[in-house]
């Protein structure tokens, strides 16, 4: 299988160099070639398989020329060793949650993927890898917890000093061994700004084998598709699917719904997906007028949704390219003020026997509830749940006018001391920490 840019559909690289690369050199984004579509047996006979077999079995046609079979189910047992788990609520309902990693939110599902295949180029190249990630919060502790201690690779995480949250800085900062933090004085742009130096320095690539994990690798979306068919799967081992379900996804870079996208010209039944989102708006925008409007960002209570120009739009009009369909015939768009968005938490909680919705799952859910109510429909309908409610119980107890359990894991993280290097917003400065950190 060969990767292609979304802009001029070249050149055509294996999965291993579209990862390394992250971004194509015209600035497209990799999509594989052609989508490979699974058997019709596959399909139908995915009900009660296990979430790791089912990621095996879709991941192989992208993976296959790159490992074995025997290396492919080692790289999905280890990354996705947590539980998903799905809430019935009533009226043909559902929630799907992938908040049950170490970071407590969906992001685990790629940057532990992506983390695995990267220790295992490591290990046939026999070199040390570094990974270089710029981050405003939430990225940086699922990519941190990913590659921990993952051999061959290292991580050097820049964060903004002050403007990430303390439960973000704990999650970046508390696990040394193989991962760094650089605790930047600047904002998040000098963080992407001095990485992108980084690259761009030919005296310290001769030397030092940089990469990026930012969240439009190949590697990361990949992994977005197989949930989507889990659950399927999930539901049809209770006999409760009778047509293709609706999913109602979340969504801020768009990366979580394209993967939903993929998995269904893999094959997988979908009836529809729902593009929910704050009030960033320039999807659902698109999807009424046609027009791709980019703007700047608003901030809202559901933070990792702030997005004004999603880089994973490119991708979606890709996969609609040579579609059978349109994308405005396959996805709504739905989108919710603050406003909204507590009301819906607060609704859930009272009517649902006291069931938590972080801000951006509830924004999903109002979606799945309104598209319910307008349209005359039996399928059932899967939100997914993006992260735990307890991340954003800042938000969430005033709503509710009750304190929220912390797990008890949780309370760990935030116990640990913090070990970061403190750093100026100097290029010279990072320059030379990466090469002492190399040395
Ligand atoms: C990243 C994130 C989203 C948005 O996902 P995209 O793939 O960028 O659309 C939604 N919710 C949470 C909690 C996130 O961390």
């Amino acid at each position: 299988m060969k990767f292609i840019s979304t802009r001029d559909h070249s050149p055509r690289i294996s999965f291993f160099e579209a990862m390394r690369k992250g971004l194509a050199p015209d600035g497209g984004l990799y999509m594989p070639e052609k989508i490979p579509v699974l058997s019709e047996s596959f399909w139908s006979s995915i009900s009660g398989k296990s979430f790791t077999e089912i990621a095996y079995q879709m991941a192989k046609p992208y993976l296959e020329e790159e490992l074995t079979d025997n290396t492919l189910r080692a790289v999905v047992e280890e990354a996705f060793n947590f539980p998903i788990q799905m809430r019935s609520l009533e009226n043909r309902q559902h929630v799907l949650e992938l908040f049950h990693g170490p970071t407590l939110a969906f992001k685990d599902f790629g940057a532990r993927f992506m983390a695995r295949l990267f220790s295992e180029i490591a290990q046939k190249k026999e070199e040390e890898v570094t990974i270089l990630v710029a981050t405003s919060g939430d990225t940086g502790g699922a990519v941190a917890n990913g590659f921990y201690k993952v051999p061959g690779v290292n991580v050097c995480l820049l964060y903004p000093k002050g403007k990430v949250s303390p439960l973000q800085e704990k999650q970046m900062t508390t696990l040394g061994e193989n991962i760094t933090a650089l605790e930047v004085d600047g904002v998040f742009d000098d963080c992407q700004r001095l990485v992108k130096k980084a690259f761009l320095d030919n005296e310290l690539n001769k030397n030092i084998q940089l990469s990026s994990a930012n969240s439009i690798n190949i590697a990361r979306l990949l992994p977005q598709s197989f949930y989507y068919a889990y659950a399927v799967a999930k539901l049809m081992s209770s006999d409760e699917l009778t047509d293709p379900p609706v999913f109602s996804v979340p969504s801020g870079n768009f990366g979580n719904l394209t993967g939903g996208l993929l998995a269904k010209r893999m094959g997988l039944p979908v009836k529809h997906f729902l593009a929910a989102t704050n009030v960033n708006d320039v999807v659902p925008n698109y999807l009424k007028s046609g027009d791709f409007e980019p703007k700047n960002s608003i901030q809202t209570i559901s933070n990792a949704m702030d997005v004004g120009n999603p880089s994973n739009f490119s991708r979606m009009r890709f996969l609609f390219q040579d579609a059978e369909y349109s994308m405005r015939s396959v996805i709504t768009g739905y989108s919710y003020s603050d406003e909204d968005t507590r009301q819906t938490i607060l609704d859930v909680y009272e009517k649902k026997g006291g069931y938590l919705l972080c801000p951006h799952t509830a924004i999903g859910y109002r979606a799945a509830d309104e598209y319910q109510s307008e349209n005359d429909v039996d399928n059932h309908i899967i939100t997914l749940a993006t992260a735990h409610p307890v991340k954003f119980r800042d938000v969430i107890e005033p709503v509710i006018g009750k304190k929220i359990e912390v797990p008890t894991r949780l309370n760990r993280t935030l116990k640990n001391d913090k070990k970061s290097i403190s750093m100026d917003r100097h290029y010279e400065s990072f320059k030379e920490k990466l090469i002492e950190l190399n040395a």
